[in-house]
């Protein structure tokens, strides 16, 4: 049966809601020219047949434009740089990005934005398996991301019950997760795992006997591992896991997971013209099954900063078109980032491809496993990629000789598997437990 479907736009063709995208292009782009003086400049030769063909010469916009224009602002620009779309007075609420590395970048939101954001992130809630009757913690603590204020407005909006609990110590959130009945956990992959360990400790009593049944899991690639999705359940004793994607720079929630458990729907359709390219070639790709490549989004109604064409960096997959969900938006794996690609000789490999296998291949074993790289941006391995595995079992070089020859198999990469005793994993790398670490480590 079909699930209650807060957008009825999502059972349209896909190829229908693409082509009324296409069509709030032409007036985006000449409203946007108007307004944010980098888009003057940037989109100045971008004219003909912007619904049509004309939309792929677009010149992409990427994560360091937005650093750039935001570092070389003089003190006649916008408050937020020349990406700016709106004069300063217009900006409701500022927000950061939460990343670790480098300096802060930072988006605005004007009184419209924050309702498209509200209804657009409640749709997105609503995929997930969120809504009326239910009572949601939201574990961030810090107030200026996008995790923050947006998805409390979204939780209200969606009609389930706010329990803010972010900002307070692991001991206090555990007893208010028991407490308030809380049955909606939202946080990222490792740090609901971690969390489940901490209510334990604190309660005197295992995680499953608190009221938590859905989990919303994001902001690492990791929760797409059925081994991963399994310990998480198991942890809370939980009946639904859903895997969830956003980015602050565009819609701080854009992809959720279905109740069909397979792949996440592309939720912001209203707002957000998704494009699919050859990282490569640059060239579009048609949305079909199995189609992989790089997605890139286009704000069409964002009016404090607006992108056009913006390259995510994320590399996903495409399952399939269709749902039994009754919604008819694209539904993706992300199967890494772009940035985080390694090369073995000349073959490409995702760490999170190398993770599936070892934990497909393991049994239960394994607690965490990370890459090692002899500097933060090596790439290129000549010899076998260095993976380090925390176990607390009884393992050897058979076992080891064993996963390796998997990884060849089914990736033609070569790997050197190192185990390593419980705990040897630094604790800062802990809350991206079960998960590739994406903090380089030196050897
Ligand atoms: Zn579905």
């Amino acid at each position: 049966m079909a699930e209650h479907l807060r957008d009825t736009l999502e059972t349209h063709d896909w190829e229908e809601i693409l082509s009324w995208q296409r069509a709030q292009l032409p007036g985006f782009v000449a409203r946007l020219r108007e307004r944010s003086p980098f888009y003057a400049e940037r989109l100045a030769e971008a004219d003909a047949d912007l619904d049509g063909a004309g939309w792929a010469r677009v010149p992409f916009t990427v994560k360091d434009d937005i650093r750039r224009t935001q570092r070389e602002r003089g003190p006649e620009d916008p408050l937020l740089g020349p990406m700016q779309g709106v004069p300063d007075e217009e900006i409701a609420q500022v927000i950061g990005s939460s990343g670790t590395t480098g300096n802060p970048t930072f988006f605005g939101l004007t009184a419209r934005d924050l309702d498209t954001w509200r209804d657009s992130l409640a749709n997105w809630l609503a995929i997930a398996g969120v809504g009326p009757g239910n009572i949601v913690a939201l574990t961030t603590g810090i107030p200026m991301v996008a995790g923050g204020m947006p998805y409390a407005d979204a939780v209200r909006a969606v009609g389930a019950t706010l329990a803010w609990i972010g900002g307070q110590p692991t001991e206090r959130q555990a007893q208010l997760m028991d407490l308030l009945r809380v049955d909606v956990l939202m946080g990222t992959a490792s740090f609901v795992g971690f969390f489940a360990e901490r209510c334990a400790e604190v309660l005197g009593k295992p995680a499953p006997r608190l009221h938590v049944r859905t989990i919303l899991a994001g902001g690492e690639p990791g929760i797409g591992n059925p081994e991963t999705r399994r310990r998480t359940l198991e942890a809370w004793g939980a009946e639904r896991i859903s895997e969830v994607m956003g980015m602050c720079d565009v819609m701080a929630g854009m992809w959720a997971q279905c109740g069909q458990g397979d792949g996440m729907h592309f939720a912001a359709s209203r707002n957000v013209h998704v494009e699919l390219i050859d990282p490569e070639t640059r060239e579009p790709l048609a949305w079909a099954d199995g189609v992989e490549g790089e997605a890139v989004y286009t704000t069409f109604t964002r009016e404090a900063t607006p992108v056009v064409r913006y390259r995510s960096r994320d590399h996903v997959k495409v399952l399939g078109m269709e749902c039994a969900c009754g919604r008819r938006t694209p539904r993706i794996a992300c199967i890494g980032r772009t940035d985080d690609m390694l090369i073995y000789k000349a073959m490409n490999v995702f760490p999170s491809d190398i993770r599936d296998v070892i934990l497909g291949h393991s049994g239960h074993i394994v607690e965490r496993l990370r890459i090692r790289k002899a500097s933060p941006d090596q790439v290129r391995f000549d010899d076998p990629i260095p993976v380090e595995i925390e176990t607390g079992a009884n393992v050897g070089d058979e076992l080891a000789a064993e996963l390796a020859e998997a990884v060849r198999r089914l990736l033609r990469v070569r790997v050197a598997i190192e185990w390593l005793p419980l705990g040897a994993i630094p604790v800062s790398s802990y809350k991206n437990a079960l998960t590739y670490v994406p903090e380089p480590v030196t050897a």
